[in-house]
């Protein structure tokens, strides 16, 4: 078997097949039957796979290459970010359960906690995400899984993970990891049991697939998140998984300029009057700024910042003059984003009146992107 190789070197090298004259990646394996060899491994069920759930090498070859990125035990692949996080949750709900969500977690979460696992009995707390220890306040008997997101989905907050994973004890702690992108923070190496990932990010990088993975450190877990899958009949396209792993191939060298240029365009924002603050973790002016340095080693394109107006038709107007950032869902392509946005807070309720607007910056000549939001300030003045 190839060496499994780290950093950008692994982007590039691991998962590809090694023998005889080749294409560089992996083939598209498609399909629904697998043949056996012979009648009796049939009926012995001795094959490596059986059927097309379990997913086919195209599949192996991505999930090998993943999982180096956290030094995961297993990954399974969801055909969205949003599933990665609803399966392992249902996986490890348990009658009459409980589960302790962060405050700050991203949105659909929520409605699936107050949806789906509401109807089956299981009550959700959402908790302050810069709790730290505190959390051990939350934690019950029933209590089957805890969920953090660092930093928090819109407004950025940095969770200290080793004080919650630490006061969790024997509760699973699951970490929505896709901001740093399994390269910047390593959740399941502080003792997370899940590491989870909206791969429709930077893994994917170009915006044109959706796609989670759910990394597991624990084998008791990912035996339960395994069984899950397949009992709810997960499963992603091979032709999807080809198209992720394409994007894998090129991600620590996108997120090197992703972060260059966030810094840059946050920086100057910084400086300029329209606005109250920028929040973006890097930044000695962010309040959790001293946990991420001590946790993460790099920070993406995605940030956001407070405007320093209340008017809701400002914001419009400052939007739509913007040229090259365009206003939409999701983030971690090649292009530029501007989304408006107001948070739905329970544990601390989001008091600010002024614009929230989360940016993320795309591979674009950083001058360009500055030079763009200058004008759009202009003319939105
Ligand atoms: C986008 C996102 C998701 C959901 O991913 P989809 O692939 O769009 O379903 C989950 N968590 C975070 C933090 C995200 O930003």
């Amino acid at each position: 078997m190839a060496r499994i190789r780290q950093g950008a070197t692994g982007d590039a090298h691991n998962g590809r097949p090694t023998e005889g004259q080749r294409p560089v990646n992996p083939p598209i394996e498609a399909g629904s039957t697998i043949l056996f060899t012979d009648c009796r491994t049939f009926m012995d069920r001795k094959a490596s796979y059986a059927y097309g759930t379990d997913g086919s090498p195209t599949h192996w070859a991505f999930e090998e290459n993943l999982a180096r990125l956290e030094n995961a035990d297993s990954v399974v692949l969801t055909p969205s970010g949003l599933t990665a996080i609803t399966l392992p949750l249902l996986a490890l709900a348990k009658k009459g359960g409980h589960v302790l969500i962060t405050d700050s977690a991203y949105g659909p979460t929520r409605q699936f906690c107050d949806g789906v696992l509401s109807n089956l009995g299981i009550e959700t707390t959402y908790f302050d995400p810069l709790c730290g220890a505190d959390i051990a306040a939350h934690i019950r008997p029933e209590t089957c899984a805890i969920l953090c997101e660092s930093p928090g989905s819109l407004t950025f907050e940095i969770q200290d993970l080793p004080a919650i994973i630490k006061a969790a004890g024997d509760v699973p702690v699951l970490v929505d990891n896709t901001w740093g992108a399994g390269v910047y923070l390593k959740p399941l190496e502080m003792g997370a049991a899940i590491s989870i990932h909206a791969l429709t990010k930077y893994v994917s990088g170009h915006s044109d697939l959706l796609m989670g993975a759910v990394m597991c450190r624990d084998s008791g877990i990912s035996a339960k998140v395994h069984s899950a899958s397949q009992l709810l009949g997960n499963i992603v396209p091979a032709a999807d998984v080809s198209l992720a792993h394409r994007g894998l191939r090129t991600m620590h060298r996108r997120l090197e300029v992703h972060e260059q240029s966030a810094y840059a365009v946050a920086r100057w924002f910084e400086a300029r009057d329209e606005i109250a603050a920028v929040l973006h973790p890097g930044l000695p002016s962010h309040p959790q700024h001293e946990i991420w340095r001590r946790d993460f080693t790099g920070a993406c394109g995605l940030f956001s910042i407070i405007a320093d107006w209340s008017d809701r038709e400002r914001t419009i107007a400052f939007v739509d003059a913007l040229e090259l950032f365009g206003v939409g869902y999701s983030w971690g392509g090649f292009e530029s984003l501007c989304t408006p946005a107001s948070p739905t807070r329970t544990a601390r309720a989001w008091t600010e009146e002024r614009q929230l607007m989360r940016f993320h910056i795309g591979l674009e000549d950083v001058d360009d992107l500055i030079a763009d939001l200058d004008q759009a300030f202009a003319a939105s003045r």
